[in-house]
């Protein structure tokens, strides 16, 4: 936090002070712009600092309702497209099995599905692909996300959902952050009945999966054919 805070304060003492030269205008639209970007980490990362300790200390309510999550993930999907595809990744998504309802908070886990995106465009090269796939798995409905990054080694692969661990993917491409997204991510699918994990597919990055109990036996004939 102290980084995003020392360039806000940096940025704004060079606008205000008068003892230097006049700042040209291209330039200092160039400061007040950084000042945002740098307020708005600065604003996730309370928010994620507010979030893990509401979920440690227990204290955080669900407004679970049912619904296809399906659609769920194509309608998270279409409102971060935007914003993930300004580094040129291609967000390409695959549904294979219609109509899986879950009993969940959809807010919360479309939290946890723009946490996993967000991570796969920090931590993969811009102009890679990602991919989000929906699918059954027995009982239980599955979404993946798979990047083409650098992938998690083996040791890393359950730290890395411990509040602040921040891994060597983090360390050689200098991303900053707080290393508490993964393990918000954790409380709120497990919260809700599921699990989330990590598995590397050999030079294809890594491929984050989250997993919700089904409410039923699943789709309808209709919704199964599409
Ligand atoms: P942060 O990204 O702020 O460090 P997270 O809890 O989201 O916090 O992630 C923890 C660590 O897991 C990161 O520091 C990074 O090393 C690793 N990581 C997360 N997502 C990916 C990914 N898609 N590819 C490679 N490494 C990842």
């Amino acid at each position: 936090m102290r980084t995003p805070l020392g360039f806000i304060r940096s940025y704004a003492t060079t606008l205000l002070s008068d003892d230097i030269e006049p700042i040209d205008p291209a330039t200092q639209q160039k400061f007040v712009q950084i000042i945002d970007e740098e307020a708005a980490k600065l604003q996730q990362m309370i928010d994620d600092l507010l979030d893990a300790s509401r979920f440690q200390s227990g204290r955080f309510s669900l407004e679970t309702e049912i619904v296809a999550l399906g659609a769920l993930v194509e309608g998270a999907l279409a409102r971060s497209r935007p914003s993930l595809e300004q580094t040129g990744h291609a967000v390409a998504t695959g549904h294979r099995g219609g109509g899986l309802r879950v009993l969940v908070d959809p807010l919360r886990i479309e939290q946890v599905l723009r946490n996993l995106l967000e991570n796969a465009v920090r931590y993969s090269d811009p102009g890679t692909s990602i991919e989000c796939v929906v699918y059954r798995e027995n009982d239980e409905a599955v979404v993946s996300v798979a990047d083409g990054g650098d992938g998690i080694p083996g040791a890393e692969q359950e730290a890395i959902f411990e509040p602040f661990y921040r891994g060597e993917s983090a360390r050689l491409r200098g991303v900053r952050g707080t290393g508490l997204g993964l393990p918000i991510c954790r409380a709120i699918v497990e919260a809700q009945g599921g699990r989330i994990w990590v598995e590397n597919v050999p030079g294809r990055g890594s491929t984050f999966l989250f997993s919700l109990p089904l409410l039923d036996d699943g789709a309808s004939p209709h919704e199964e054919a599409r």
